[in-house]
């Protein structure tokens, strides 16, 4: 059976780096990578920046497996996602969405850019996608613009992914299962 994709937004829903820095949430670990920044190695920044704090709830991975997705990345980590935090998640390798020259580049249209690659890379297939930045601009451009069914899951990221929002995915994923088996 052919899964709806589950694009995943790595800060904010899994490292919620907005919550209060003195306090970790509860069942979350750190983690710390290293900043590598060629362009800042080149003015000899780098050495003198900590590295970034991530943090990760080890339980997500399991929890994200079981939601009837085909997960992807849909991050600025881009493929260093696998390398730094899917074995802290104990999720396998996923693919990633590659969003080369758009990467960080604000349109004049309000519209995030990540909405474009992601309904480009759905290519019509469902998907749910995760993130702490989307608006009604994203909704609105995937109504228009994806032909399947696209649930837009926001997620505060002071707080990360929580049970109601995988209890939310979870119930996407089956309505599409459900509308497809009767209809
Ligand atoms: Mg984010």
């Amino acid at each position: 059976m052919n899964r709806p994709l589950l694009f995943l937004d790595v800060d904010g829903p899994l490292n919620p780096y907005a919550a209060k820095p003195e306090r970790r949430p509860d069942g979350y670990t750190t983690l710390r990578v290293p900043r590598n920044d060629a362009h800042e190695d080149d003015r000899g920044l780098s050495s003198r920046r900590r590295p970034l704090r991530v943090w990760l709830n080890p339980e997500h991975g399991r929890t994200l497996l079981r939601l009837g997705f085909e997960l992807c990345w849909a991050t600025t980590w881009m493929d260093d996602a696998n390398r730094w935090i899917a074995p802290v998640l104990g999720l396998p390798e996923l693919p990633f969405v590659d969003f080369g020259d758009v990467l960080l580049r604000e349109r004049p249209d309000g519209v995030h850019w990540k909405t474009g690659p992601l309904v480009d890379y759905a290519g019509g297939r469902p998907f749910a996608w995760v993130d702490d930045e989307q608006s009604e601009l994203d909704q609105t451009y995937v109504t228009a613009h994806h032909e399947g069914p696209g649930l837009l899951h926001h997620v505060n990221p002071r707080i990360g992914l929580r049970e109601n929002d995988f209890r939310a995915l979870a119930d996407f994923a089956r309505s599409l299962n459900t509308s497809r088996t009767t209809g």
